[in-house]
């Protein structure tokens, strides 16, 4: 490993790779999937959880294209008082009606340490946002929780300081943790964020931890999102989370960045070349997917 790495990272210790443990990798165990362990996982759906029917279309549509995990807020992190903030538990209601339909697992983001109990209670994985990353009494909550964390990168947070938080969560009690690239505050304007794409195999080399990109909240736009999925698929990600809407014009929340039906299938149609690339890569060349030496 570059050994500027090692001097920035090792302190991390429950989640970093050190010398004891640089062949270790967590596989994060959720419901029948294994997050981390080879299989490319899809995580799909809407922003916000708005209906019944939106959310039981979508989760059968992402289902029937090839998704295993179903996303959706019920609790939203807005950045306006006045937009919509989400259902709250009656999305997470629906959630687990879409759950029992359709078998998918259920991601939904929890901004709060006072909803995790609920919210636990109903979700398969707690996403944590952007916004919350350095929320330490949330990521206090979450190490009792008892379900597994997706902890999303901070808008302008380095590698280190998103280690660190996973650092908090494992210090806390929960080691399952996935980390997730959704893009940086840089100076470009043309997308709504940078996708730093090289977050991923520095990540999967200096921590065991799984890794997946969120290529919807970096383009803003869904004409990118494919391109950026298929980018993350070829250096190594464990998996994608992506919105996808029945009618983005019309959604209550990141219309601009969500796909529609047809757009998410015919992306994970395009995915299948990368993911036979990603495949062979780490049979052959692991230590490009799975870190080790540089
Ligand atoms: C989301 O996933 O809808 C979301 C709010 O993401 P982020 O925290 O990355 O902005
Ligand atoms: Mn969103």
């Amino acid at each position: 490993m570059n050994p500027k790495w090692n001097g920035q990272f090792s302190c991390f210790d429950l989640v970093a790779r050190t010398g004891k443990t640089s062949h270790q990798r967590t596989i994060v165990v959720v419901r029948d999937l294994e997050i981390g362990g080879g299989d490319f996982v899809v995580m799909a759906g809407p922003c916000a959880v708005e209906s019944e029917d939106q959310l039981l279309r979508t989760a059968e549509s992402v289902a029937a294209a090839g998704a295993q995990i179903l996303r959706g807020g019920a609790y939203k992190p807005r950045s306006s008082p006045y937009a919509f903030q989400g259902l709250g538990i009656e999305g997470l209601r629906i959630l687990s009606k879409a759950r029992q339909e359709t078998g998918l697992a259920i991601i939904t983001e929890v901004m709060s340490e006072e909803d995790v109990e609920v919210i636990a209670e109903y979700a398969d994985i707690m996403q944590v946002g952007t916004r919350s990353m350095e929320n330490y009494a949330l990521l206090e909550a979450l190490g009792g929780c008892g379900r597994p964390v997706l902890l999303k990168r901070g808008m302008t947070a380095t590698l280190e300081e998103l280690l660190r938080s996973a650092q908090i969560l494992a210090t806390a009690g929960n080691s399952q943790i996935i980390l997730c690239e959704r893009g940086i505050r840089t100076f470009e304007t043309a997308t709504r964020n940078t996708l730093d794409i090289a977050a991923v195999p520095v990540l999967k080399t200096v921590s065991h931890l799984p890794v997946i990109v969120d290529p919807s909240h970096a383009a803003g736009v869904r004409c990118l999102v494919p391109t950026l999925a298929r980018a993350a698929c070829v250096v190594g990600a464990d998996g994608l989370l992506v919105e996808v809407h029945p009618c983005p014009e019309q959604a209550m929340s990141d219309g601009n960045q969500s796909l529609n039906f047809r757009e998410f299938r015919e992306m994970m149609r395009d995915l299948q070349p990368y993911l036979a690339i990603q495949r062979e890569e780490r049979e052959f060349r692991p230590q490009l997917v799975a870190g080790g030496t540089d």
